[in-house]
C-alpha cells in the first residue's frame, strides 16, 4: 500500500469558450489498489490532448464529463503492482488513466512501451495515438500516392507533423498550415516542402502559389474558416478531404455554419471522417513502419514539457488558446529511463 496522496485534476465546471485554469481543480485523492486483472501504475508523463475539450463540450461521441469527474488524460506510467499476466512491476505502459499521479486500469487499457525504442514521451505523440491517427488516415483509410500534394493544418502538432512527414516518406509533397512563423520554420526543418502561417491575411494567395493546381489531399485538424476557404478555392480535381479534427471549433458554444460543399461536387472530391479508435487493431502495423523511420532519424517531433500535475489547469487553458507549440506533455514524476 502506498502512503502518499494521489493528486488528481478534476472538472470544477464545464468551460465556456477558452477553458480557464479555475474550470479545473486539484484534489487530493488516495492511491487505489489493483484487483484481479488490473494494475496500479505511477504517472510519469501526462499528455494534454485537444479532444478533451470537445468531450467537455458534449460534442464528442463519448460521454460528456461532469463537474467532479476526473479529467481525461493518457499517460506514460510505470507499473507499481500488477495482477495482469505478462506485465510486471517496473514495466512502462501507456494507459488512459485520467489526470492523476496514480491509477488502476484493467488489461484492456494497457499498451506496453519499450523504453529503448524511442523517448517515452513519443508514446503520447508521434508514436502513440496521434501518430496512429496520421498513419491511419494516410496509409490505410485513403493512402497517399507518390507525387500527390498533401495540405495539413496544425502542421507542428503531433498529428499534423506526422501526417506531413508520412506524406514525404511516401513520395508525396507536404504543405503545412500553422499559426506562427516559428511553427512554420519548424515544420520546414522537419521536411515539409512549405508551411504557411494562416494568421497572415495573404495565406490563401501564398498557398495558391505553392499549389497552382490545388491540393490532392487536405488532412484537416482544425476546421473553421480555413477549411471553408480551402474547400472553396484550393481543391485539385478528384481531391480528398480527411476530416480528422476541428480544434478551431472546440471552444465555440454552437458549431459554426458548415462549408458550402458545391466544390466537392465540381471537383469530384471526397470527404472522409477519420476516427483513430477504428484503427486500434493496426497499431502494430503502424509501429512496424514508424519505428524504423524513427530509428533512422527520419521523424521529427516537437514537444512542450511542463512540470507537476498542479500545472494541468493552466496547461489545458494554454493548449485551448492555441499557444502550445508541439505535443503538450506534463512531467508528473521523474523519468527513470533518463537516468540510466
Ligand atoms: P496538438 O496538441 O499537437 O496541436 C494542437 C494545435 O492545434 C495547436 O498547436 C494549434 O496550432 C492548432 N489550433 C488550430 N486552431 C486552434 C484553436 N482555435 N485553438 C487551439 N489550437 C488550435 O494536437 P494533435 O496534433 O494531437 O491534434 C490535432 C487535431 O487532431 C485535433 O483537432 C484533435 O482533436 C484531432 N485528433 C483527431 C483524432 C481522430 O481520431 N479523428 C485523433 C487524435 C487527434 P496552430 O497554431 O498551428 O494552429
Amino acid at each position: 500500500m502506498i502512503n502518499e496522496p494521489n493528486l488528481q485534476v478534476r472538472v470544477k465546471r464545464i468551460p465556456e469558450g477558452i477553458p480557464a485554469p479555475d474550470d479545473l481543480e486539484i484534489v487530493e485523492g488516495t492511491v487505489p489498489r489493483p484487483g484481479p486483472g488490473e494494475l496500479l501504475a505511477k504517472t510519469i508523463y501526462l499528455v494534454v490532448d485537444p479532444y478533451v475539450r470537445s468531450r467537455l463540450s458534449g460534442r464528442h461521441f463519448d460521454r460528456q464529463p461532469q463537474p467532479g469527474d476526473l479529467m481525461l488524460g493518457r499517460t506514460v506510467s510505470q507499473v507499481v503492482d500488477s495482477r495482469i499476466d505478462g506485465i510486471d512491476a517496473g514495466d512502462f505502459v501507456c494507459i488512459e488513466s485520467g489526470m492523476q499521479q496514480y491509477a488502476v486500469v484493467d488489461a484492456s487499457d494497457v499498451i506496453p512501451i519499450d523504453p529503448t525504442a524511442a523517448p517515452m514521451t513519443t508514446a503520447l505523440g508521434i508514436l502513440g495515438m496521434p501518430g496512429l491517427t496520421a498513419w491511419s488516415g494516410l496509409c490505410v483509410l485513403d493512402p497517399i500516392k507518390p507525387g500527390e500534394t498533401l495540405l495539413v493544418s496544425a502542421a507542428s502538432g503531433a498529428v499534423g507533423s506526422m501526417a506531413g512527414q508520412i506524406a514525404k516518406l511516401k513520395g508525396a509533397r507536404a504543405i503545412g498550415l500553422a499559426g506562427s512563423d516559428e511553427k512554420c520554420a519548424w515544420a520546414r526543418n522537419a521536411g515539409f516542402d512549405a508551411c504557411i502561417n494562416y494568421k497572415n491575411p495573404d495565406w490563401p494567395s501564398v498557398l495558391a502559389e505553392h499549389c497552382p493546381d490545388g491540393v490532392d489531399v487536405y488532412f484537416d485538424n482544425a476546421g473553421g474558416d480555413v477549411l471553408n476557404i480551402i474547400v472553396r478555392d484550393h481543391l485539385a480535381m478528384n481531391a480528398r478531404i480527411l476530416i480528422c479534427g476541428l480544434i478551431a471549433q472546440y471552444n465555440l458554444k454552437d458549431a459554426p455554419p458548415g462549408p458550402n460543399l458545391g466544390p466537392i461536387v465540381s471537383k469530384r472530391a471526397q470527404i472522409k471522417g477519420l476516427v483513430v479508435y477504428d484503427f486500434e487493431d493496426r497499431r502494430e502495423d503502424f509501429l512496424r513502419e514508424a519505428l524504423p523511420w524513427f530509428a533512422a532519424g527520419r521523424l521529427h517531433y516537437k514537444e512542450e514539457l511542463h512540470d507537476g500535475i498542479e500545472s494541468a489547469p493552466q496547461v489545458f487553458s494554454r493548449l485551448m488558446s492555441g499557444q502550445n507549440f508541439g505535443k503538450t506533455i506534463i512531467r508528473v514524476s521523474d523519468d527513470p529511463t533518463l537516468n540510466r
